[in-house]
């Protein structure tokens, strides 16, 4: 049985302390140009710029630090093959504790070679013929290991709320903050920081418009299931949002919002030649709906997370390829 009890801001200020030191504090980025395209004052907290590429390391190594000895001993494992993996891969190797990470044969050359170079012991699973939950509890099982969820887990979110604690803390309160949303472990963690540290602050999960079951969700008030998404926004690939993200959804989000994948290419775009910023096309999200809703963001104060920056460079130029001007 999953324990339902929901973590609070105290716990996103106890994950700010165990991450000190270990997880980078990213930088805070305005623009003249988007101040003025906006007619806004818009700050950008970069997690692009984050250890491994992602916000996703502060939730993962706040959950490792907290393991006991026997859990330390016999090891980590998650399943994933994006960001979630690097970052247990990466959190597992700095506190000397050993980890499996189950990822589809198909997932990209880069990304299987990215988390054994981070010391992963990865574990490779034909994605149509096999179950990656039935090979990840049964070596949970047999092997005494702690599975980490990538994003239904009270550490995970009290982590990935510690990027948006930084942010108030350091340009203050906000009209309106934009943060990307796949199962909700970003999006959670920061409505419990921004209803304690600014909470009268608009909150927006932003999703691909192809994969809108957070927003079918947050609007009918039950969790909606849907088949795997086709968008380029993979890390918002999900099917569904958690048992501990969505009532913190629910309760703390102002609305949730959808982008098309054309306008995540335009924002890449905008991001890397003005803002000299590689973001992966999830990463856009946020500020894509931003700029959907600039009439009514005039003259305010806005918030927009990047959530991450880890894209193959052959990928973002064939991206940007049909885009340049
Ligand atoms: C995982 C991820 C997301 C979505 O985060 P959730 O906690 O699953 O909502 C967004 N952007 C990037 C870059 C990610 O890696």
């Amino acid at each position: 049985m999953q324990n339902l009890t929901l973590p609070t801001y105290a716990d996103v200020v106890a994950a700010a302390r165990r991450i000190a030191g270990h997880a980078h504090r990213t930088p805070v980025i305005t623009s003249r140009t988007v101040d003025a395209e906006f007619g806004a004052q818009v700050f950008f907290k970069c997690e692009n710029l984050q250890r491994m590429g992602a916000f996703k390391f502060r939730g993962a190594y706040n959950a490792l630090s907290q393991f006991d000895a026997q859990q330390r001993r016999a090891g980590v494992v998650a399943f994933s093959s994006g960001n979630h993996a690097q970052a247990i891969a990466l959190s597992a190797q700095l506190l000397g504790i050993p980890a499996t990470i189950i990822m589809p044969h198909d997932a990209p050359a880069a990304k299987i070679a990215a988390t054994r170079g981070y010391g992963g012991n990865v574990v490779l699973y034909d994605r149509y013929t096999q179950d990656r939950e039935q090979i990840g509890r049964e070596l949970a099982e047999q092997q005494g290991m702690t599975l980490i969820p990538p994003y239904d887990h009270a550490h995970v979110i009290a982590g990935q709320g510690t990027a948006a604690m930084e942010l108030f803390e350091e340009v203050g309160q906000l009209d309106a903050f934009f943060v990307c949303l796949g199962g909700g472990g970003l999006l959670a963690g920061s409505a419990l920081a921004t209803r304690a540290l600014s909470p009268a602050c608009k909150l927006y999960g932003v999703e691909p418009e192809a994969g809108n079951d957070g927003q079918q969700s947050f609007r009918s008030g039950q969790i909606v299931h849907i088949d795997t998404p086709k968008t380029i926004a993979d890390g918002a690939q999900t099917q569904h949002l958690g048992n501990l993200t969505f009532p913190i959804i629910r309760r703390d989000v102002d609305d949730v919002l959808t982008v098309s994948d054309a306008q995540l290419v335009e924002r890449m775009g905008f991001a890397a030649s003005r803002l000299k910023l590689v973001i992966e096309p999830t990463g856009c999200l946020g500020f894509a709906a931003a700029l959907q809703m600039k009439e009514q963001l005039r003259g305010k104060r806005v918030g927009i997370l990047i959530s991450g920056g880890n894209v193959d460079m052959p990928r973002f130029c064939e991206l940007l390829g049909g885009q340049a001007r």
